[in-house]
């Protein structure tokens, strides 16, 4: 038993934290695995069975961050350790612990069934921002109306789908079943996938007001994203309304104020149009994540990136309750964008590079009043 000495156990009712000598390990109401964490590493595991190992790399005086999608023998070898060490855990400090039977239900082949079971419920969830990760999310629609921006690939799997009453209706139900007490660690809800506010506003708010209705445990407000090209096909009016009815927080993907980045990137609308369609849905009462994609572009545009894009926030009316993103741009998988930039005769910027732009963005933003955070997507796990 020499092995257990300095370990802990942790339950308040819905989470289990097992804190063994070298880590501490989460599980979820279930006994499903959660998350284990070393000091400088933490591996995640999402409900569609991916799971993410987050490596923090000090070189010198900086620090970066490693991620890798662990292969199906790593998962099973961390499952095991993990479901393995917490048993002998509570096993030798309280061995009567229902929590045991829990934790042994969750054999590699219920964990299977499990992540089965997700996949019939969702298409894949690509992306959420980062403080979004422990919403409910809620797919009614599917992909992106527009999908043809240069640098994400997020929806390219899918056609724009808007689903029908009868089919949302559907997708709770399985959403129910699926999450079952789970549910209840759910706070607020995320409408998936690209852009909610392009559905016509009658039949969005029909919307809103079932999932408030089915939904009455799990915390509102909701919130979604949204693109700004489509925001005047809703009048001020529709936008209050919608905003009464429950869908409070929009995440924005502005990428950029600078409008010769914004045709490069194929991205819909000008940046006056942008601003425009952020000061509408603030004067609606919404609040705002607001999205820029640092280092996109490569050096050819970092500096009118940077200025137009601090030009352009100076005029949006964004408080302490907003959020702006910097997200850290990372290539996508289709080759178009590494296409456009060698086509061009341009420079993209390595990781170092990408790196410094975050910090040079983060220092010009400094006393700015909405909170300034990292939007890393590849931390993303759902
Ligand atoms: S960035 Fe937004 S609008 Fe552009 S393709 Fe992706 S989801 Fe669609």
């Amino acid at each position: 038993m020499g092995m257990l000495l300095g370990v802990s156990a942790r339950k308040d009712g819905h989470i289990l934290q097992i804190h063994t000598p070298e880590s501490f390990l989460h599980f979820d109401r279930t006994g499903r695995f959660v998350r284990r964490i070393w000091p400088g590493q933490v591996i995640r595991r999402g409900l569609d069975g991916r799971m993410l190992q987050v490596k923090v790399i000090r070189h010198g005086t900086k620090t970066y961050r490693e991620y890798l999608d662990l292969g199906e023998t790593e998962k099973e070898a961390a499952l095991t350790a993990a479901y393995h060490e917490a048993i002998n855990v509570l096993q030798f400090l309280h061995p009567d612990d229902p929590w045991i039977d829990a934790l042994e239900h969750w054999s590699s082949v219920a964990l299977a069934d499990d992540k089965q079971a997700f996949q019939k419920v969702y298409l894949p969830i690509s992306i959420l921002p980062p403080d979004q990760y422990r919403s409910l999310v809620i797919q009614i629609t599917h992909g992106c109306s527009y999908n043809e921006c240069l640098f994400c690939d997020f929806y390219r799997d899918r056609k724009f789908h808007i689903k029908s009453m009868e089919e949302l209706q559907a997708h709770i139900r399985n959403i129910k079943n699926f999450f079952g007490e789970r549910l209840a660690d759910r706070h607020g809800i995320f409408l998936a996938d690209g852009n909610a506010l392009v559905i016509p506003t009658q039949r969005l708010l029909s919307m809103l007001d079932i999932m408030k209705m089915e939904f009455a445990s799990v915390a509102i407000p909701f919130s979604t994203f949204m693109d700004t090209f489509n925001l005047k096909h809703k009048s001020s009016e529709e936008l209050k309304t919608i905003y009464r009815r429950g869908l409070t927080k929009v995440y924005v993907g502005l990428e950029t104020g600078s409008d010769r980045l914004r045709d490069f990137l194929q991205k819909p609308g000008t940046a006056a149009e942008a601003a425009t369609a952020l000061i509408r849905m603030k004067e609606a009462g919404f609040g705002l994540g607001v999205i820029l994609l640092t280092g996109v572009g490569g050096r050819a545009f970092a500096d009118d990136h940077l200025q137009e894009t601090l030009d352009l926030l100076r005029d949006i009316p964004l408080t302490k309750d907003d959020a702006v993103f910097l997200s850290p741009f990372v290539e996508p998988s289709n080759s178009e964008y590494a296409g456009k930039i060698r086509s061009g005769g341009l420079a993209a910027f390595s990781q170092e590079e990408i790196d410094a732009e975050v910090f040079r963005w983060k220092q010009h933003l400094l006393g700015y009043g909405p909170r300034v955070t990292l939007y890393p997507i590849e931390e993303h796990v759902y």
